[in-house]
């Protein structure tokens, strides 16, 4: 893979850990692949997440722009628009948040740090969300033009052709470490929520000789929706920074079988599977993205999906502050 990357701000504290989890996989069982852990949760502490690694590039932008005002969106606990605020915070941009209900999730948890490094925070029902967003962030673009400023709007996710390179970059990591644990993996897990991570994932393992094969655990929305959200943020990036690469036999695989009842919707199962996990090897999973693809991942291994298989990596994308939201739940 030999790109030229573009210039980024170096906002992660590189690289995140690999690594195996060795008494979780004494309970697969001796046919089972052995699973292994890529740390993106360990991305950094408020920043902790994928996102950074997107922002990485998409600030390194908004500098370059000359832009003094972030404005972004999602729902009351994404850990996006947490990253987003935290980031702004420390490199002196301000920053306009643009959420979903429910209106139960606030002031805990990602929204209660956004809140707290001085995000401005407006809170929408979701159906006023769903149909006028693209609107009332172009509202916002333009009253921050009439008091001067240059405002950015970054999409959900920071998913698009700019932050596609931040899982390029990150897939060019995963070689590394894989490299050094001496292991060629036949999958890489990862949630998949705006779509970026696995759109940087599944380019970067396309470029690369090695033929490792990208799963995205969809927690919302369904495979073909994916599939095209995946390859239109691909497409972007091959047309906004003029990459001549060949796409024809690039694989998008998605699984929509474990969004249980919905977005931030979890079910039993999945607050059983972020204990178990949390038990037995001291690592926390999200209720809204980490524990359902996890969850997803270990049944599709004991139906016998990964037959055949020697490594599967698991790229822990972090969440670990959404956990605080649900701590009324019964589940605990
Ligand atoms: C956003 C997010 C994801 C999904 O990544 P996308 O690039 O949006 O598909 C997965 N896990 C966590 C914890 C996230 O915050």
């Amino acid at each position: 893979m030999n790109l030229l990357f573009p210039s980024k701000l170096p906002l992660i504290s590189h690289p995140t850990p690999l690594q195996p989890l060795s008494r979780l996989q004494q309970q697969l069982g001796p046919d089972a692949p052995t699973l292994w852990m890529k740390r993106d949760d360990l991305t950094g502490l408020l920043v902790s997440g994928n996102k950074v690694r997107k922002l990485e590039y998409t600030l390194a932008k908004a500098k370059a722009l000359g832009v003094d005002t972030l404005i972004t969106c999602g729902g009351i606990q994404s850990n996006h628009c947490r990253a987003t605020a935290v980031l702004g915070a420390q490199l002196g941009l301000k920053v306009h948040l643009v959420l979903r209900g429910p209106e139960e999730a606030m002031k805990t948890g990602n929204h209660l740090l956004g809140a707290l490094m001085g995000a401005t925070i407006d809170v929408y029902p979701l159906k006023e969300y769903v149909t006028d967003l693209d609107a009332i962030l172009r509202q916002h673009q333009q009253n921050y033009a009439q008091q001067g400023r240059k405002a950015m709007i970054i999409p959900t996710g920071a998913s698009d052709g700019t932050g596609v390179w931040g899982y390029l970059d990150a897939a060019k990591e995963l070689q590394r470490d894989f490299e050094r644990a001496a292991i060629q993996p036949e999958y890489i897990v990862c949630a998949t929520g705006s779509g970026g991570t696995q759109a940087g994932l599944t380019l970067g393992c396309h470029l690369s000789s090695k033929n490792a094969q990208v799963m995205g655990f969809a927690v919302c929305d369904n495979e073909a929706y994916f599939y095209k959200k995946v390859m239109q943020d691909i497409r972007d990036w091959q047309a906004d920074y003029a990459q001549a690469v060949d796409l024809a036999d690039m694989k998008v695989l998605v699984n929509d079988q474990y969004i249980g009842p919905g977005y931030a919707k979890a079910t039993p199962e999945i607050y059983a599977c972020i204990q178990g996990l949390a038990k037995t090897e001291g690592i926390l999973l999200d209720p809204v993205y980490t524990g359902k693809a996890f969850y997803g991942l270990l049944q599709e291994i004991k139906r016998g999906r990964f037959k055949g298989c020697s490594n599967i990596v698991f790229i822990h994308t972090g969440g670990v502050f959404g956990i605080f939201s649900e701590s009324h739940l019964p589940h605990w």
